[in-house]
């Protein structure tokens, strides 16, 4: 899985191409993946307790993961701050790690 949940992401396709956001969730089984403030739905609600008001909702809608891309962080990549492919590391004790396919960096994942 190229993409963790915190991660900061870059979507590369759709509506919202260019766009970045925090991934909320991951749903592995379907290959989705829902990014904050990314691809919005009208969603109608309801009155509950929640939502006593009930209506219409905001709500992010999943998208492919293969839209997305996380982002580097090495402020000395060429391709800091922007959308790249992640590649798989295995570190000497056996972790594995994601990094940059450009600059080697670690990408790191905020908890
Ligand atoms: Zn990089």
């Amino acid at each position: 899985m190229h993409v963790r949940k915190n991660d900061t992401v870059q979507v590369i396709a759709g509506d919202d191409a260019g766009k970045k956001g925090k991934v909320l969730n991951i749903m592995t089984k379907n290959k989705r993946v829902i990014v904050e403030g990314i691809s919005y739905i009208q969603k109608h609600v309801k009155r509950s307790e929640k939502n006593p008001q009930g209506g219409r909702m905001q709500k992010e809608a999943p998208i492919s993961l293969s839209n997305v891309l996380v982002i580097c962080q090495n402020k000395s990549c060429e391709k800091n701050g922007k959308g790249v492919r992640a590649k798989q590391k295995f570190l000497e004790n056996g972790d594995k790690v994601r990094v940059c396919y450009k600059c080697g960096s670690e990408i790191i994942a905020p908890e």
